[in-house]
């Protein structure tokens, strides 16, 4: 028999690893992007570096552990990392198991990928929007946007989620799955900087430092993270604030109330900071969280504590006054109203319905020959290295099994 003709939509991280594992299972393999050229969106992940893969992911470092099992542990990190290797990158793994090229360019990996796509004479049509799909009995009818019409064996569906769409991915893609039949979960921004509802913005902008953040919903720690926190005049962000924004904007979406609770002196114990008050209590107080605190986060604390004049000797103030400072130092919360756009987010949360997709194979349920790879799919995983390990998981998945007679 012979092997099919297989159509990538989207050449990002998901299709080109999709492309070149069908290749090598001697599949005819076309590529149709829209974009100029290939692989723009990597290169601008990891601020430049790419962080590709995270050498301790973990099936729960995604949103559908279950998803995700087969596929991480068929092409797990260690296997992205030869899989690269054997196309000339070095990793380098830092803190927490983030994976970069020893290179530290991200454009290594898109050369590297280029390369074998050229090597193994794989067809890439770019500046090629795809605007509809169809199926008629076997075939798929692929409509380009400049009216070209394209007959696929298989299709597989490549055109990641929404966020950065200057890099190409607009959600386009979420039409021609609907084209097909398929259902969307409503995707909302992830990794994404938080509004906060807060008077003290203006005070807090442009503070940048260590704490532990938690989110919290019905009074509850839902999630807590550790590491550097920025706030803007719009709400918080830094790397910390990225990990906790997809349960935050999942819940705010449904209408649900969320806060983010700053710890800022995680390193003291309550009896710590009583004893420092004592020790300065003919100190002003603002003087007193001098060397503990962020300097210019002193005035936005003291007016929460409703402590009006800073100058205020700490031995002056009521036993109300100085419980609820000391409160604010373990547990300052700030309501959450939502998030930055898609245009600042590094992923999508939401998209094709995985009832609908085959976690062994990455092929549709619905439609024979169709598949999903990458982030078009309702997956989406934590910040360092995982959202990238699931597009080369799933794009070998998909590969693989596109490419059989
Ligand atoms: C700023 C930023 C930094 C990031 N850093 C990291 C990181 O360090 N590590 C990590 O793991 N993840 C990171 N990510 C996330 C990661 O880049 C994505 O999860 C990953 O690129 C998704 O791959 P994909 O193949 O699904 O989609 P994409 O890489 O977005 O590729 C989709 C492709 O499809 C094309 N396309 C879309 N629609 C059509 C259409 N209708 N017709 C033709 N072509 C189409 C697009 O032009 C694009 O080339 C980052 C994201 C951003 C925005």
């Amino acid at each position: 028999m012979k092997k099919p003709n297989v159509y990538i939509i989207g050449g990002g991280a998901s299709g080109l690893v999709a492309a070149i594992i069908a290749k090598r299972q001697g599949a005819n393999v076309t590529i149709i992007e829209r974009n100029s050229r290939i692989g723009k969106k990597i290169l601008v992940t990891g601020n430049g570096r790419c962080n590709y893969t995270n050498s301790l992911a973990n099936i729960y470092d995604y949103n559908n552990p279950d998803f995700v099992s087969y596929g991480l542990s068929v092409f797990n990190p260690q296997r992205a990392m030869s899989f690269f290797s054997d196309l000339g990158i070095v990793p380098k793994i830092e803190n927490e198991g983030k994976t970069y090229p020893l290179s530290e360019q991200a454009s290594s990996i898109v050369d590297v990928l280029l390369y074998e796509i050229n090597r193994l004479g794989i067809d890439v049509l770019s500046d090629s929007l795809v605007t509809s799909v169809l199926k008629r009995n076997k075939e798929f009818n692929i409509y380009l946007e400049d009216g070209r019409v394209i007959d696929a064996d298989r299709l597989i569906i490549a055109t990641g989620g929404k966020a950065l769409s200057s890099t190409g991915s607009d959600g386009s893609g979420y039409d021609l799955a609907k084209d097909l039949g398929h259902n969307i979960v409503t995707p909302f921004p992830s990794l994404v900087k938080l509004k906060l509802d807060s008077p003290y913005l203006k005070h807090l902008q442009g503070i940048k430092m260590p704490a532990i953040a938690e989110l919290i919903h019905k009074d509850k720690v839902i999630q807590s993270e550790s590491g550097d926190i920025l706030f803007g005049n719009y709400g918080i962000s830094g790397p910390t604030i990225l990990q906790l924004s997809r349960k935050a904007n999942d819940l705010f979406l449904n209408g649900e109330k969320v806060y983010i609770k700053i710890i800022l002196v995680s390193q003291m114990t309550r009896k710590d900071v009583e004893s420092r008050f004592e020790k300065s209590k003919d100190k002003a107080v603002d003087q007193s969280l001098i060397g503990m605190i962020n300097k210019r986060y002193i005035s936005a604390i003291l007016k929460e504590s409703k402590i009006e004049k800073q100058k205020t000797k700490v031995k002056d103030l009521s036993d109300k006054q100085l419980k609820k400072l000391i409160d604010l130092l373990f547990d300052w919360r700030f309501p959450i109203r939502g998030s930055k756009s898609f245009n600042d987010a590094q992923v999508t949360a939401g998209g094709v319905d995985l009832n609908e997709i085959d976690d062994q194979t990455m092929e549709s349920k619905l439609v024979k020959g169709l598949f999903f790879v990458g982030e078009v799919m309702d997956i989406d995983g934590r910040c360092g290295g995982y959202n990238l390990q699931w597009a080369w998981s799933s794009g070998y998945l998909a590969g693989i099994n596109s490419s059989k007679e």
